[in-house]
């Protein structure tokens, strides 16, 4: 076994982890991972340990495929690098884009590589201002997005994301980016039904157009499920009356599918199961299962006209359309096909899974445990009621998210807490059996959770 140890010392005296508290950190020490085969990881002490949340939601195959491996090591052999800037391209960027067209939704026949989920939503602000700029309109540069919504990391990826926590710390957002509520039924929904809200919560986008002036507005950005913001999953009708609204004043639609994407929900991308009809497609993650980073904008046939008819585009990445990063992801997109997981999780584990995490509904500690294809969500709360609206919820200083969090991970289960809900994303090849396991798992961390609560 390697020296954990050893290692933790050096990680704490090196390595500045992503949004980490390195005081605690450092307290007791990163654990240390070392191997990943199906939906398992072993940590270097040789715990074996259940990923539910598939590493950062990506790796959507499982760990361990030997195909993915291979296809990189001959890219690599090959080709390990050239770019496609200036004239030139690469046989799996182009066999990529190819596949990428044909499985997006109607009307999307071009993409835009980057390295990232990040990246991808910095092209996108910049592919609609250009878009507006080739159409004569300028001046319609603003973007609307969502409190609480996740869009990465770089300056503008952050400013389209409505985290004030990754606000206040470099003086974002940007300027010409706006937020509006999130669809949360749990939060603001008191009163209505939940096709009701869905109505309701796609009005604030009308509105905020309306202040802003229409003529202002670039495009709306939203994430089809909310992810990092803690799985919330908006109504039925609030995509279509989205849509409505962007198209009455002509706002360009982007779909962040970083996470949805690649058969999360049982279809290759999420805009097809909610009849989002979107103008932008943002990408990452499952594309290669997370194996080799790589990222990407679907760009809609209106966007792209204007794009391949304007000129140059002064815009990319060293690394947009990287060889190796591509022919992982058509190795892992052909896996996904070979083994039907998308009818998996739409038709069979999908199901189950929904029908066994409502089961954890039961719980004295949980208030509602929703989910949908392979992203589910639950919320720990201080007193159960029927309906949602009459639940109480913890004080946040409590930290039972974290709590929770911690007791699962002591039992080898990775679920992720976003204040006091517990969310997982597991890979699209669990099966039945292993979902079992994972509930029991679950169910028993929150009897912990309860102990320690009420000792
Ligand atoms: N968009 C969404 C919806 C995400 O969930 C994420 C990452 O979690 C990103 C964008 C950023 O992707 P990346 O971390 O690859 O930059």
């Amino acid at each position: 076994l390697p020296d954990t140890k050893g290692l933790q010392r050096l990680d704490a005296a090196h390595y500045l982890h992503p949004f980490t508290d390195h005081a605690a950190l450092a307290e007791k020490g990163a654990r240390v991972m070392v191997r990943g085969d199906g939906i398992w990881l072993w940590d270097s002490d040789g715990h074996k340990v259940l990923d539910a949340m598939s590493g950062l939601w990506c790796v959507n195959v499982g760990y361990g495929r030997r195909s993915i491996t291979e296809a990189v090591a001959r890219q690599m052999d090959t080709l390990p690098f050239y770019n496609s800037f200036f004239n030139t391209t690469t046989i799996p960027a182009v066999q990529l884009a190819a596949k990428l067209a044909k499985i997006a939704p109607a009307g999307f026949n071009h993409v835009f590589f980057t390295g990232s989920g990040s990246e991808a939503n910095d092209t996108n602000v910049r592919m609609v201002r250009r878009f507006w700029d080739l159409a004569g309109q300028p001046e319609r540069t603003v973007i609307i997005s969502r409190h609480n919504a996740y869009h990465g990391s770089t300056m503008a990826g952050a400013s389209l994301g409505g985290m004030t926590g990754m606000h206040v710390q470099g003086g974002l957002p940007i300027p010409g980016i706006v937020h509006i509520g999130q669809p949360s039924y749990a939060d603001h929904g008191t009163g209505m039904t939940f096709e009701e809200f869905g109505v309701y919560a796609a009005s604030w986008l009308e509105e905020r157009i309306k202040e802003l002036g229409p003529d202002k507005v670039a495009a709306f950005i939203g994430e089809p499920i909310q992810g990092a913001g803690g799985v919330i999953i908006p109504p039925p009708t609030y995509w279509p009356e989205i849509r409505r609204i962007c198209d009455k004043y002509d706002v360009l639609l982007i779909a962040d599918e970083v996470i949805t994407g690649f058969g999360r929900l049982g279809k290759w991308f999420a805009a097809d199961v909610y009849g989002m009809r979107p103008d932008l497609i943002t990408f990452a993650k499952g594309v290669t299962s997370g194996y080799v980073p790589l990222g990407g904008v679907l760009v809609g046939d209106r966007v792209a006209d204007a794009l391949v008819r304007g000129g140059d585009f002064n815009h990319g990445f060293t690394y947009s359309g990287h060889p190796v990063a591509c022919a992982a992801a058509l190795e892992n997109i052909r896996i996904l096909e070979e083994e039907r997981l998308l009818d998996q999780v739409a038709h069979d584990t999908g199901p189950y899974l929904k029908q066994r995490f409502a089961s954890l509904a039961a719980h004295p500690l949980v208030g509602s445990a929703e989910s949908f294809g392979f992203v589910a969500g639950l919320s720990l709360v201080r007193r159960k009621a029927a309906h949602v609206h009459h639940q109480l919820r913890f004080d946040p200083g409590l930290g039972v998210g974290m709590l929770c969090r911690a007791h699962m991970f002591e039992q080898g289960v990775i679920m992720r807490a976003v204040g006091d809900r517990m969310i997982i994303a597991p890979p699209l090849i669990m099966t039945r059996e292993q979902i079992d396991e994972m509930i029991q798992k679950i169910r028993y961390c929150l009897d912990l959770t309860l102990t320690d609560l009420t000792a």
